[in-house]
């Protein structure tokens, strides 16, 4: 699939113990509830091995205009790393493990933060920079 940020079609199919299909039927693979163990689990796109990034089905939620739409999204290896780094994605947390997750969720937080406090700061400031006229040249936006 294609990467959300590089553009490049470098998140790929990774079948385990699985007969070969397209990469389209992967994506739209029949929807199916399997149990394991008393558990039943959703088998989806959400659900299946992906090489180089994450492949995931996103749901608009009520307020967006795309409300209630499904989409399926990639972003690979390398964009992950950059985006969080840049505080563009955050980190949520670990589903296999509590290990080292409260660290990676207080830094990715404490980017986040930076990243709107400066934005908001720069906003402000040439708020107050148009208000009095400064010249553009000084100015940000
Ligand atoms: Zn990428």
């Amino acid at each position: 699939m294609y990467c959300i940020c590089c553009k490049k079609d470098n998140v790929l199919t990774l079948l385990y113990g699985e007969e070969k299909v397209s990469e389209e039927d992967y994506i739209w693979v029949e929807e199916e509830r399997v149990g394991v163990k008393g558990k039943v689990n959703l088998r989806n796109t959400n659900s299946r091995m992906w090489d180089n990034g994450i492949v995931h089905i996103i749901d608009a939620g009520y307020g967006s205009s795309h409300d209630t739409d499904q989409y399926v999204i990639a972003i690979c290896d390398d964009c992950i790393a950059a985006q969080v780094a840049e505080g563009n994605l955050l980190y949520y947390g670990n589903y296999m493990s509590k290990y080292g997750v409260k660290e990676l969720v207080s830094e990715s937080k404490k980017i986040f933060k930076r990243k709107k406090n400066l934005d908001n700061f720069t906003e402000e400031t040439n708020a107050y920079r148009r208000q009095i006229k400064v010249p553009s040249l000084y100015r940000t936006d």
